[in-house]
């Protein structure tokens, strides 16, 4: 390493972000820009450690040490070679990952860890602007075929190492854009779409082909694809939302979250949009404590909710990392989103146990009270508090409790077998049928785009092992 030093001379710093009072008036990303010096000095923070466990914390194995040192010397070429070798979409996970690597960091033991998001964020930047990050279609083509079904970062990761390897790469996408949550779940304020645009552009011209308005199981033919294609790789997320069955569920105004997170993006990008849920003028209640309920946050904020109030089943978690506590786990729900600086509410230990309305048919209030988790026997369970039970006006409930599984039809058409909790069952990302694969949230149940990626590239392996016979894509660990 150039700098041995540089985690006893400098703080963590990130760039600034816009005044949260200023920010909800737009849905454009919030962080400022952060001079290039400044960015060096976070890598100089980077101790080359002996053993880099943020390797082994980032599900894509990226190589961290070496980009940070890279930065360091601002060899951004030399940086962007090492990080575009495990990760195909560096600028999408270095604005939205949660950052299991920092998590890692062994510096974080005694101080705060190295800003890594951020730095890969720079990396992927400055490697578009220095025009390092261009099409470069394969020399060879192999004349296989294989069809993606879904473009979320599963569906795009597969289809990249795929055309890399030379093979003709359709993906069938339902929506009219592609992109999946990136597009159409994640915020603009979290990760502008034309980031995403910048990158099918380049797939684009390297001969992926994207098939948009296709929904295979509806208007595609899921025979047409076993006839016309060599492989399969199912990449349709896990989209089938966590319901609240509680009286009053029926009442006008209870919302999930996609539905109303879908909307919003569908309108920031121009698209025309019937019948827009929106929290204007409303008291919002975000049920889910998760990102999905933080994006609904900021949403709501910027639709000018007149209240915002988040309340998630589990105990608050702990501050600081090391305190006893079960579940959920840090970093996961000890970070503060942006949208939470933005104002409104957060509870910890609330059960939601009715939704009234008026004689319209209409969301007024919702029925809270406090739970406390007692051990019993060895499992947590839930007990409400006595004289805590209380009503809250509502007039827009979100659902953001997660998601349980890809949806049923297409996977029954395929004949692909399916796991007891409804995902995709799959060994080494082959399921049961011997030219379909899998990845990402519909074989993993929900989880993060940097799995997703991950998912798409080892399941991107296992196809061309088997349309090939061998395959010199990189696996996670030899990848520089
Ligand atoms: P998806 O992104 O869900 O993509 C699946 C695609 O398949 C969709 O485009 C869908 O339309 C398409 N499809 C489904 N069925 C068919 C069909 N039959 N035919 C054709 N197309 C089909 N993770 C993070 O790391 N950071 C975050 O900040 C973050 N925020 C999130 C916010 C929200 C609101 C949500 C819901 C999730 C968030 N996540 C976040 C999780 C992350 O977005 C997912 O884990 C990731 O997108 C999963 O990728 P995927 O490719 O497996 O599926």
């Amino acid at each position: 390493m150039a700098q041995q030093d540089g985690f006893l001379k400098f703080d963590r710093e990130l760039p600034d972000s816009r005044s949260p009072r200023k920010r909800v008036e737009d849905f454009k990303e919030i962080y400022q820009p952060f001079p290039e010096v400044k960015t060096k000095k976070q890598a100089a923070r980077c101790m080359d450690c002996g053993i880099p466990f943020c390797h082994s914390g980032c599900p894509l194995g990226n190589i961290i040490p070496e980009f940070n040192d890279a930065v360091y010397r601002e060899n951004w070429e030399e940086a962007a070679d090492i990080l575009y070798s495990t990760n195909n979409f560096p600028e999408f996970t270095g604005r939205i990952c949660p950052a299991p690597c920092e998590a890692s960091c062994v510096l974080g033991i005694n101080k705060p860890a190295v800003a890594i998001e951020h730095i890969e964020k720079t990396i992927a930047e400055k490697a578009y602007e220095l025009g390092y990050i261009k099409a470069d279609p394969p020399k060879d083509r192999t004349g296989k075929k294989v069809a993606v079904i879904g473009s979320g970062p599963a569906g795009l990761a597969a289809a990249d190492q795929l055309n890399k390897a030379g093979h003709w790469v359709t993906v069938f996408e339902r929506e009219s854009r592609i992109g999946g949550l990136l597009r159409y779940g994640i915020p603009d304020f979290k990760l502008e779409k034309q980031y995403v645009e910048r990158r099918i552009n380049i797939m684009d011209e390297e001969g992926v082909r994207f098939k948009v308005n296709a929904e295979v199981g509806k208007n595609i033919n899921p025979d047409m694809l076993k006839d016309d294609f060599d492989s399969i790789v199912i990449c349709t997320g896990s989209t089938v939302p966590r319901d609240l069955p509680i009286p009053g569920r029926k009442l006008k105004g209870i919302q999930y979250a996609m539905d109303f997170l879908t909307m919003q993006n569908k309108e920031v990008a121009g698209d025309e949009v019937k019948d827009k849920i929106s929290a204007e003028g409303k008291n919002v209640v975000v049920i889910g404590g998760g990102d999905t309920g933080s994006d609904c946050i900021g949403t709501s904020h910027r639709q000018h909710a007149s209240s915002v109030l988040q309340l998630e089943l589990m105990p608050k978690p702990p501050q600081n990392r090391g305190e006893a506590d079960p579940w959920p786990l840090w970093p996961m729900t000890l970070r503060t989103s942006s949208s939470h600086e933005e104002g409104g509410e957060r509870k910890w230990g609330v059960l939601t146990k009715e939704f009234k309305g008026n004689e319209k048919g209409e969301l007024t209030h919702i029925t809270l009270v406090d739970i406390e988790w007692v051990n019993q026997g060895g499992r947590q369970s839930m007990q409400e508090i006595q004289g805590t039970e209380r009503d809250v006006p509502c007039e827009l409930a979100l659902l953001a409790i997660g998601f349980t599984h890809p949806e049923n039809h297409l996977l029954d058409s395929l004949g692909v077998h399916k796991t007891q909790t409804g995902t995709v069952e799959a060994n080494d990302y082959k399921t049961n049928v011997d030219n379909i694969f899998t990845a990402g949230d519909a074989r993993r149940g929900q989880s993060l785009v940097v799995w997703a990626i991950s998912e798409g590239r080892e399941a991107a392996r296992e196809v061309d092992h088997y349309l090939m016979g061998k395959t010199e894509l990189p696996a996670k660990d030899d990848s520089f």
